[in-house]
């Protein structure tokens, strides 16, 4: 009846770790999703300013409303690798009908418009293909992931929630951030700037590079990813913000 239920198994939460750079020399990768909305000028403004490489994954909505941020990360090609988060930041899952309350793509046919769609605007924006594809909500039912990967690119998981989808306060994303392990891929949001928790994106990266924490881009350092199943117990039909929170925070 629900296939919600039924079909929970076949979704996962990709893991992906950069190799690490061991006691002498820790590494990770930060990645910032700008999903759609405005652009957080203290998370970008501060990597310009420290030259901190990040890898950046943006949809073709952000790319619409944000031609000057575009303008700065095409501006400064050593730090910023520009990625596919999509075309319309629709989940690239086709067997629950929603994740976190956001719609899905709910076909196979849907999954591949919006990865397509999405590299194609990395491709007329940057004039580089784009390797990795990050869906929105980092969630993927397993048909989505080998679709993804038959279509040439790589499913961009992480390894240290920084920011939970830009809902935490500063401080606390500040704490997590900044206590990244070697190896660690970082995700958080740089689409958020009237939200707390961009603020502790900038404390926690600079508080990384204080200790000496090297930042590496996705396509800069080799990787390794598991599949990890999303166990859900109920249907997901919760609201956007809190839904993220309460799911994430029992993971
Ligand atoms: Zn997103």
């Amino acid at each position: 009846m629900s296939s919600a239920v039924a079909h929970a198994a076949d979704i996962v939460e990709p893991q992906l770790h950069i190799a690490k750079g061991g006691p002498a020399a820790p590494q990770v990768a930060l990645t910032l999703d700008a999903c759609m909305g405005q652009t957080d000028k203290r998370i970008l403004d501060t990597l310009v300013e420290h030259k901190i490489p990040a890898t950046i994954f943006i949809t073709g909505r952000w790319v619409k409303n944000n031609a000057q941020a575009l303008d700065v990360m095409k501006a400064h090609p050593d730090l910023f690798e520009l990625e596919n988060h999509g075309l319309n930041h629709v989940p690239p899952i086709d067997n629950v009908p929603t994740m976190y309350g956001i719609k899905t793509a709910g076909s196979l046919a849907a999954i591949r418009a919006e990865v397509q769609g999405g590299a194609d605007v990395v491709r007329e924006n940057t004039g580089k293909a784009p390797h990795w594809y990050r869906g929105a909500t980092a969630r993927y039912s397993l048909d989505a992931v080998k679709l993804i990967e038959k279509m040439g690119y790589k499913v961009a998981g992480y390894s240290l929630n920084g920011d939970m989808g830009a809902s935490l306060l500063a401080p606390v994303v500040e704490k997590r951030i900044a206590a990244a392990k070697d190896g660690n891929v970082i995700i958080a949001h740089i689409n958020q700037p009237t939200r707390s928790a961009g603020e502790g994106v900038v404390k926690g990266i600079l508080a990384l590079k204080a200790r000496g924490v090297h930042f590496v881009r996705l396509n800069d350092v080799q990787s390794s990813q598991t599949l990890d199943p999303v166990h859900m117990s109920k249907p997901v039909k919760t609201p956007k913000i809190t839904a993220a929170v309460q799911l994430r925070a029992v993971n």
